[in-house]
């Protein structure tokens, strides 16, 4: 298959699903997904109906220049490819971006590609093939929309719950942008108007009620206010650590998870009530929590969304885990 030309590839994988449940034999070309982040670039190697074959992490040299962000892109990248007949390069990225000039805008995370044309960039450095470029988050929904938790769905929310908290909003197997393609900012919906302040400038936002880095600064204040604590004795402050204090029984660090579970209901019941969607999938390293989480979490969403919403809504954990925006940073070859 390695004559056929691209558009001949694109239709061959079009007649299979594209819900990565097939595999198929031969050589018939791949897709290339990246996830850019603050800490990880990382990238899977795709067979031409989404089956993710592959795949790598690495150090996303977010603090170097863009040439050394780049190069590690591309030696991700092109160690998986091989000598595979490359069809296109997907690339989800953390921050504001238009990815029609195919630039990112605003990247507080990854500074140094403020700015830089990366899409055409990537396209040189791999061979001139087609890129597409996306925000991070929207590419872990279209991921678990069509490959993970949403397959069966026809509208999904996803929310990541990580050091920051992101949103992406699939209908119909596509992104829901908005306007100006800044929708599904559900880190910063306010959930109490005279909360706590976000890095955004704003009081109240989900992501400073509840999020990785909101633990870090509620676990600090005890750890100060209260030194005979145990969270005061952590050797670290992070979310697993106050985890694991919680299911020990801690005090202190269960009213940490209920306060944010709460938060994180109340957040869910919105959602619920604005867009009662089929689904809420909820993804990150704060998921991991499970109970701790979510019970609160139920408990708020129930009494708080309506009845006919959030009994027609499902919520449920991710089922990609770390892959889901590789995989969501290929859809737009599989369905353009
Ligand atoms: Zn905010």
């Amino acid at each position: 298959m390695r004559g056929l030309s691209l558009r001949s590839q694109r239709e061959f994988g079009k007649g299979h699903s594209n819900r990565g449940d097939l595999s198929v034999a031969g050589n018939v070309g791949i897709y290339l997904g990246i996830d850019l982040g603050g800490t990880r670039v990382k990238a899977a190697r795709f067979t031409p109906d989404g089956v993710r074959e592959a795949s790598e992490s690495a150090p996303s040299e977010a603090q170097g220049d863009a040439d050394a962000i780049l190069e590690a892109i591309h030696s991700a990248g092109s160690s998986l490819a091989g000598n595979a007949d490359l069809l296109g390069v997907g690339l989800g990225a953390a921050g504001l971006l238009d990815p029609e000039a195919g630039r990112i805008l605003n990247s507080p995370n990854i500074p140094s590609l403020n700015g830089f044309d990366l899409k055409a960039r990537l396209q040189e450095a791999f061979g001139n093939v087609p890129v597409h470029m996306m925000n991070d988050a929207n590419a872990a929904a279209l991921g678990e929309f069509h490959a993970g938790a949403g397959v069966d769905s026809s509208s999904m929310f996803l929310l990541t719950l990580g050091t920051g908290i992101g949103g992406g909003f699939v209908v119909n197997g596509k992104i829901w942008g908005g306007a100006a393609g800044v929708a599904a900012e559900a880190g910063h919906m306010c959930i109490q108007a005279d909360g706590p302040l976000c890095h955004c400038g704003a009081r109240g936002c989900l992501e400073a009620c509840v999020s990785g880095w909101a633990f870090v600064r509620d676990a600090e204040e005890i750890a100060r206010n209260t030194p005979a604590s145990a969270i005061a004795r952590l050797p670290s402050l992070t979310p697993l650590a106050l985890a694991r204090l919680a299911e020990g029984g801690d005090a202190y660090a269960r009213s940490l998870w209920e306060k944010a579970g709460t938060m994180l209901g109340t957040g869910i019941a919105n959602l619920m009530n604005l867009l009662n969607p089929d689904c809420v999938v909820l993804a990150g390293g704060l998921g991991k929590a499970g109970s701790l989480l979510l019970d609160p979490a139920r408990r708020a969403w129930e009494s708080q969304a309506f009845e006919e919403a959030h009994k027609s809504t499902a919520v449920k954990m991710g089922a990609l885990g770390e892959w889901a925006g590789v995989r969501g940073a290929i859809q737009p070859f599989l369905n353009p």
